[in-house]
């Protein structure tokens, strides 16, 4: 890593809970002057700022936006720019899941999966760039998922959102990579967090099985090791791509998931 006096500034877009809180809380103890993000209330997000900052040099400090609206989405970067005057590392995690057939899904909540996940990533990219391409050095973080590989039925638009994240992640690679940024997305499998323990009470109700069931039956069906993947792996990758040992990853995807896209 470049041998800065300043912390490295990291925007981590939806680390109030799961995945995102995990990073947050693994860049604290790394020393970086993190910027967690949610859509909840500064109130409501106290307790994740508490769990990340709990050994950071640099407190964590709140940014407040809904990331289903255009205008809150596209003023998130700049507001943490201005008030730390760039963003080193940027982790686009957000993201919502819905689980219906496509036939019965309402346009609202399709769009929704796609400005939280897609269209965030755009904004905070865009205004990200061009102070990492001035400085010669920046790290962007898409939080993709399995399904940005391999696609599982019920779930069209979340697939169609995590591959065209995907997707964004080798075409702003291409673009940044003589500038010393690299751009990558992770790839988790099932992860066990309040986005995944909705689908495991869904699916226990819609299968009529127990919750214990509806993990090993249908949630991990696919995940050759039967385990959820834990949150400290993919913080810890998180960690590992922010180093400058991981300066020629780009514009790759990265498997966390269990076997799942072996197959
Ligand atoms: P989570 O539900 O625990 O956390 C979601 C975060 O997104 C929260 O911080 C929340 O504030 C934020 N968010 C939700 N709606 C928002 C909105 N309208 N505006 C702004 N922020 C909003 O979810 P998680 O499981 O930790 O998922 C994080 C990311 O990882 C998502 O992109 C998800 O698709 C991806 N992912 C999760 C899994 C898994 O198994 N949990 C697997 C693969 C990929």
């Amino acid at each position: 890593m470049a041998d800065h006096q300043e912390p490295k500034i990291a925007l981590i877009t939806g680390s109030t809970s799961g995945i995102g809180l995990a990073i947050a809380k693994r860049y604290c103890e790394a020393g970086f002057q993190v910027a967690m993000h949610g859509v909840e209330a500064a109130d409501e997000a106290a307790q994740a700022l508490a769990i990340a900052g709990k050994e950071a040099k640099h407190a964590p400090v709140y940014f407040q936006a809904d990331l289903s609206d255009n205008a809150q989405s596209a003023g998130l970067a700049p507001a943490v720019i201005q008030q730390f005057g760039r963003i080193d590392i940027l982790v686009n995690n957000a993201g919502i899941q819905k689980v219906q057939p496509i036939d019965q899904f309402e346009y609202a909540d399709f769009n929704r999966i796609v400005q939280i996940s897609l269209d965030s990533s755009y904004h905070t990219i865009h205004a990200a760039l061009p102070l990492m391409k001035k400085a010669g050095w920046g790290r962007i973080i898409n939080i993709a998922s399995a399904h940005g590989l391999r696609a599982s039925v019920n779930k069209a638009p979340y697939v169609a959102t995590k591959h065209a994240v995907v997707g964004l992640t080798k075409g702003v690679a291409l673009e940044s990579a003589e500038y010393g940024i690299t751009c990558n997305a992770i790839c988790p499998g099932f992860v066990l967090t309040p986005l995944v323990e909705k689908q495991v009470r869904d699916q226990a109700k819609a299968h009529g099985m127990s919750e214990d069931e509806a993990i090993r039956n249908v949630i991990l069906a696919g995940q050759p090791t039967k385990q959820f993947v834990g949150l400290d792996e993919i913080a810890e990758m998180a960690f590992y791509l922010c180093g400058d040992w991981a300066r020629s990853i780009t514009g790759t995807t990265i498997s966390i998931d269990g076997g799942w896209t072996a197959k």
